[in-house]
């Protein structure tokens, strides 16, 4: 089930040009009404759920409404985003509470270099079975 905004704790951002929510979701499903300056999934049926806009909203005022037949009704998955982790607090049915804390990555935005010791392509390869970060493992690969 989709993102859900709690318009209560939505602040819009405070006015910003984008809102959080409007720049880290991968679909661009986060509107903001700029008459309340409150923000809305604007096609829940595209929400993949992937929690982005949860953790990133500075208001805590995102949730995501579970699949039922997983998530059973007052049972919810919640995120807090630190500077370093990210504590996860999972509430049963039952009432019972769990978290879990993970750090999370601190490389600045852009800082990664994805094809780092990584060779340049060479058609050369274009029929090998292997992935370009498998150059250096030796697999018996069949003659074409
Ligand atoms: S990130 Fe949170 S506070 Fe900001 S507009 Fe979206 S829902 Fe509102
Ligand atoms: S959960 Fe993911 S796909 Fe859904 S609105 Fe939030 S960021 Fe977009």
């Amino acid at each position: 089930m989709p993102s859900f905004v709690i318009a209560e704790k939505c602040d819009g951002c405070k006015g910003r040009d984008k809102t959080a929510c409007q720049y880290i979701c991968p679909n661009d499903l986060m509107v903001l009404n700029k008459d309340i300056m409150k923000a809305y999934n604007q096609e829940a049926e595209q929400c993949w759920e992937c929690y982005n806009c949860v953790k990133i909203c500075p208001q805590s005022a995102i949730e995501i409404r579970a699949y039922q037949d997983f998530a059973p009704m007052g049972s919810s998955v919640i995120p807090l985003r630190g500077s370093d982790s990210i504590m996860w607090t999972i509430k049963y049915r039952n009432g019972n509470l769990k978290r879990f804390k993970f750090p999370i990555r601190t490389t600045p935005e852009g800082g990664i270099d994805p094809y780092q010791g990584i060779a340049d392509a060479d058609i050369k390869d274009i029929n090998s079975d292997l992935l370009c970060d498998e150059t250096g493992i030796t697999l018996s690969v069949p003659e074409k």
